[in-house]
């Protein structure tokens, strides 16, 4: 990284491309190919050998994802990254580079519930625990922790709850045992850069804000580059004991002469090369394309939101209004704290007029997109407890912050009158099932 694509305006276009050394062309190209060819044998076993790096083969390395990586990890202020084909293989595939079958990771409670299937279900059949535990403590996370517990987890900015994660405070915990915390940052890239409060790694969805258009599926891990795994190998069995299946590596040590990288060399060269679950090249020039709008995107967002949030805040049909800037105390310190330049795109209300209301908002919107994402640059809205959550109980739907009456928006780059306007329209229908009940 140079001192100019430090800001995160300058690196989301500059960083870790200028142009094509073989045409100079200035947008990056889409390196629509599988394999490279190696300029010698020597080339080939240095590339195998990690004696150098370079590109193998397109399911491990791809030079379209490499710009996305290098320029995520310029934004994050990390040592490097990984593309993959989704947020929920980044997820995934950042708790398998280190927790083993019979071992186990903390995690918070607030998460996507996508991520909660794969820590509660999948990952436990497959021998790795996952203990919940209630942000709101942070000590929890030390409570929780025994000699088989290899990461923290957590979201920075959860929905539908948006508590901001304390980071810091689970971090310094995790520090002190040897274990990394993971930030799954989807919803607030470049308001929050968890690796300066003491994340090891950050996991995204790209489907979200960093693509921000809606059309395609991707995902990141990014290594901070700050985590000590030499210093605790038996904390850290998996980068620090031989690996046989890259003839005995041990990653702590043999990715030294590379740089600071080797979470994310580990995870590169060898759950890659097994799973298998790579970014198209295609993907990752429309997430590039994205990318290269984010911040300023992520401005307009956070403007329009904090808008919407005052806007509803005022209105008879709504009981309640969802917004870090609705709370007060250690929620809103947190949210002070972590979140930089703004509060997110996010916004959640309950109605007065619960289900049926809920039911009546949806389908009288004529702009908002009724649809199961977040962070597209149009706005966005759903009624959880008729979707998403319409599996669970209405127990578990009020434990994960759902209750009958309550919207999700993600709000969008549009005009704000026109938002305002299409959120009015809807309000008056879902307010005239209040006044009925
Ligand atoms: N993390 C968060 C916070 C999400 O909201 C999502 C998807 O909604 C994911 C991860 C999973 O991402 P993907 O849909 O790209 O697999």
């Amino acid at each position: 990284m140079t001192e100019s694509t430090v800001n995160p305006e300058t690196a989301v276009l500059h960083a870790g491309y200028r142009s094509d050394p073989a045409t100079g062309a200035v947008a990056v190209p889409i390196y629509q190919t599988t394999s490279y060819q190696f300029d010698s044998t020597e080339h080939a076993a240095n590339l195998f050998g990690l004696k150098e790096l370079g590109n193998i083969y397109t399911r491990i390395m791809n030079p379209t994802c490499d710009v996305l990586e290098q320029r995520i990890s310029a934004l994050d202020g990390g040592a490097a990254a990984m593309a993959v084909s989704s947020g929920q293989a980044a997820s995934l595939m950042a708790i398998q580079n280190v927790a083993r079958a019979g071992d186990n990771i903390v995690s918070s409670t607030d998460l996507y519930g996508g991520t909660w299937n794969l820590f509660a279900n999948t990952l436990k059949d497959q021998g790795i625990e996952t203990r919940f535990v209630d942000p709101e403590d942070p000590e929890g996370f030390r409570r929780a922790t025994d000699d088989r517990t290899r990461a923290y987890y957590a979201e920075t900015l959860p929905n539908p709850k948006l508590t901001v994660f304390p980071i810091k405070e689970v971090a310094d915990i995790g520090r002190e045992f040897g274990i990394p915390l993971i930030v799954d940052n989807t919803a607030a890239p470049v308001l929050c850069r968890p690796f300066d409060h003491g994340a090891a790694v950050i996991v995204y969805s790209t489907t979200k804000y960093i693509g921000g258009h809606g059309n395609s599926i991707g995902g990141l891990i990014v290594d901070g580059g700050n985590f000590d795994w030499e210093a605790h190998p038996d904390r850290q069995p998996a980068l620090n004991t031989p690996d046989p299946s890259y003839h005995g590596a041990v990653w702590a040590q043999a990715a030294k002469p590379l740089g600071p990288i080797a979470y994310i060399l580990k995870a590169r060269v060898t759950l890659q090369r097994d799973i298998g679950a790579a970014l198209s090249p295609f993907n990752a020039f429309l997430i590039l394309q994205g990318l290269e709008t984010l911040p300023l995107r992520i401005r307009e967002h956070t403007r329009n939101a904090q808008v919407v949030a005052d806007f509803l805040a005022g209105h008879d049909a709504v009981t309640n209004v969802i917004h870090p800037s609705q709370f007060e105390g250690e929620q809103r310190r947190r949210a002070d704290t972590y979140l930089n330049g703004g509060l997110g795109g996010l916004v959640g209300f309950e109605l007065a007029g619960g289900r049926e209301a809920g039911r009546r908002f949806i389908d009288s919107l004529e702009l908002l997109y009724h649809v199961a994402n977040i962070g597209d640059a149009r706005s966005l809205a759903i009624h959880p407890a008729t979707t998403t959550h319409s599996q669970l109980s209405p127990e578990d739907q009020l434990a994960t912050g759902v209750s009958d009456g309550y919207v999700r928006l993600s709000v969008g780059i549009e005009h704000i009158d026109d938002i305002i306007g299409d959120l009015t329209r809807a309000l008056d229908a879902a307010g005239k099932v209040s006044a009925a009940a």
